[in-house]
């Protein structure tokens, strides 16, 4: 009876929303300029969190973590860049690019190749 967070609920309709912009004959060019979906969204599964409890490489430490990034492509709980051993961008940069906050209240998720919210 362990609850599963719906982290990944809201990914179809990313598609959606871009799909629907291919009409139009003017404007062309600076349209597709900015709005192509980042290739680093194909990366994203539906996931399962695979330590709820905490950062998965902190809680094996013993090492403190400030925020807590859930990747996108494996369900690994990761810390923040504002804490001291980083293990989110560790992860991204070694394994999976798109990472989602689990903070209370946050749902946006970032894509640490590019640097940018996605
Ligand atoms: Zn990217
Ligand atoms: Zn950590
Ligand atoms: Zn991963």
């Amino acid at each position: 009876m362990v609850p599963t967070p719906s982290v990944n609920a809201d990914v179809p309709s990313l598609l959606a929303l871009t799909a629907g912009r291919l009409h139009g004959r003017t404007n062309i060019g600076a349209d597709m300029a900015t709005r192509i979906p980042d290739p680093h969204l194909a990366h994203i599964n539906p996931v399962r969190v695979r330590t709820p409890q905490g950062c998965e490489e902190c809680l094996s430490l013993g090492t403190p973590w400030v925020h807590l990034r859930l990747c996108l492509t494996c369900g690994h709980v990761g810390c923040c860049d504002s804490s001291p051993m980083r293990h989110a961008r560790a992860h991204a940069t070694e394994l999976h690019p798109i990472v989602l906050s689990m903070e209370p209240g946050e749902n946006w998720r970032w894509c640490y190749p590019h640097e940018a919210f996605v």
